[in-house]
């Protein structure tokens, strides 16, 4: 690995680049992966039928760019969304990271900056870096909340031209309400910031919880982004989307590449949305074992962050490394996010997370007593 690095570091690599790691989740060969917010639900039987129909008639054009406008999809995306919204709102590309690619390639850059509120989606600074755009970031509260009033401090001290608000938020689980998502967009008014509202769990939040989709009309620098990758079960499809005003999205063919999204990623992500309903049916159960684990934990004596995703942040951890460790030998991968004291795991099946529960508490039962 040094050895690699420092290969690379003779490349003529552009400065901005230099000492950079790329994104790595382990991707271990264990039995229980709850490492990654992905559904551990597979496709059902029959989706997947549909899925391969798609794709097999797609097939049979593969001698063609596939159509650069993708708007069967974007209309099969508005629909879903509902809340008024058209194809002329929805952009999407290969996985909601390319989506936020777009956005800063062409709202970021050389001279910009882009403001995240730590601890949050770790692509964050990297899609920044690798666009050239300044990365700065805000503070959250004790527990994780993001105060309105601060934040939009932040956002009009820091005159950022784009802001990422993740609610959920990665890695903590934490919603944010409308009152920040409004306060935020005001307080960007002066520069002209673009309001990215992450809302990649969406589909996961307690009932009752708004979507950022509400705040759309009349707001013309607010994105709402998405993704198939987590509720849909579809992470190894990369199909994300947004919702914004259509100038946003007329902004991001400017840098877009010509047919970005292949013939069978669009066969695969209409065919998904057209059984939206049927991919969608293990929320509830993901969610159950969610607030399982919530309050599992508890019981157990950690502190945890209340959570409207699919995953839990958990601290009072003596020695994290230890515990993922000993999970990871017991066949459970869970996540270190690098917050100290702290661990994340994902919501599996009952199973599977019947097992990462009885697997923590033999390993932290001495410690916790
Ligand atoms: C998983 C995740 C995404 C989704 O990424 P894809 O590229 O769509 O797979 C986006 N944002 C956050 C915060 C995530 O955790």
């Amino acid at each position: 690995m040094t050895d690699q690095l420092e290969r690379l570091g003779r490349l003529p690599l552009r400065e901005n680049l230099r000492g950079l790691r790329p994104y790595g989740a382990p991707q271990l060969d264990v039995p229980i992966l709850l490492n990654v917010n992905e559904n551990t639900y597979g496709v059902p039987e029959d989706v997947r039928s549909a899925i391969v129909e798609a794709v097999q008639e797609a097939v049979s054009g593969l001698n063609r760019y596939p159509d650069r406008e993708f708007t069967v999809l974007r209309e099969h995306l508005a629909h879903y969304l509902g809340h008024g919204l058209t194809a002329d709102n929805i952009w999407a590309a290969n996985g909601s990271n390319e989506v936020l690619q777009h956005i800063l390639l062409a709202f970021g850059g050389p001279g910009r900056s882009a403001l995240g509120f730590p601890p949050t989606y770790s692509m964050y600074p990297l899609l920044a870096g690798s666009t050239g755009t300044a990365y700065v970031t805000g503070s959250r509260q004790e527990n994780f909340n993001l105060d309105a009033r601060s934040a939009a401090e932040e956002v009009a001290a820091t005159g950022a031209n784009v802001v990422f608000l993740c609610s959920p938020n990665n890695p903590t689980g934490t919603a944010l309400t409308q009152e920040v998502v409004a306060e935020v967009y005001d307080a960007g008014e002066a520069a002209q910031a673009i309001i990215i509202v992450d809302e990649a769990y969406a589909e996961f939040s307690h009932e009752g919880t708004p979507s950022a989709l509400e705040l759309l009309p009349g707001r013309e620098r607010l994105i709402v982004s998405r993704t198939m990758s987590k509720a849909f079960a579809l992470a190894g499809a990369r199909l994300g989307y947004l919702a914004a005003a259509p100038e946003i999205a007329d902004a991001l063919r400017l840098v877009r590449l010509p047919y970005h999204l292949s013939a069978v990623t669009q066969a695969t992500a209409v065919a998904a949305l057209t059984h939206s309903h049927r991919l969608l049916a293990n929320v509830n159960e993901i969610k159950r074992q969610r607030d399982r684990i919530v309050t599992e934990l508890t019981g157990m004596g950690l502190t945890v962050a209340p959570s409207d995703a699919n995953f839990v942040l958990f601290g009072g951890l003596e020695d994290p490394r230890a515990v993922w460790q000993g999970l990871l030998d017991a066949g459970v991968l869970i996540r270190d996010v690098g917050i100290p004291n702290h661990l994340r795991v994902t919501a599996g099946t009952e199973k599977e997370t019947s097992i990462f529960l009885e697997t923590l508490e033999s390993l932290i039962r001495p410690s916790v007593s």
